[in-house]
């Protein structure tokens, strides 16, 4: 299933971000892509939000990974652009971050081929003028029920 959706300022892709986050029930793996400044932060921001995070969300562009501990979530959101070698995932524990109660926000996820869980849902975030699109595309049961949940 894929669907898109327009969002016409940054106020509507942290609205998205966090009704998705609410519709999020179960372990989820999102990959995020899009050109630098399409946006894929800001949705990180208003999804960690919407799980109730209160405090900041920074763009894991340094760290290449940022975690999280709601309720009874852990949230794992990456930046794999500078990721130069696929083995520095490997001496971050990534194998850890896969697991059942865990929620991870990956962009770039094509710099972490191979190493990376399967997506349940990606979204492609692109520039439409000075507007974004979000085009949402399912994986899995998952990723699926993620999308109805969303937009009903
Ligand atoms: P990325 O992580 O993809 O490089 P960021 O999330 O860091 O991008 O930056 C996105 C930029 O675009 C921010 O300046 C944000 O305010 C802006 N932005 C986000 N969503 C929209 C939108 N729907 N329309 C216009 N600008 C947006
Ligand atoms: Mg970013």
């Amino acid at each position: 299933m894929k669907q898109q959706v327009f969002l016409a300022d940054e106020s509507a892709t942290l609205a998205l971000a966090g009704k998705m986050a609410k519709a999020c029930h179960t372990s989820t793996t999102i990959y995020l892509h899009g050109d630098l400044g399409a946006g894929k932060t800001c949705f990180s921001r208003g999804f960690i939000h919407g799980l109730g995070f209160e405090g900041r969300v920074k763009s894991p562009t340094y760290t290449l990974v940022e975690p999280y501990e709601v309720g009874p979530w852990r949230i794992f959101h990456f930046d794999l652009y500078r990721l130069s070698d696929p083995e520095e995932l490997e001496f971050m524990g990534i194998r850890d971050y896969f697991e059942q109660d865990c929620i991870n926000l990956i962009e770039w996820p094509d710099k972490g081929q191979g190493l990376l869980a399967p997506a349940d849902l990606i979204i492609e975030l692109a520039y439409v003028d000075n507007a974004r699109s979000a085009t949402l595309t399912a994986v899995s049961d998952t990723g699926q029920a993620l999308i109805t949940n969303t937009l009903k």
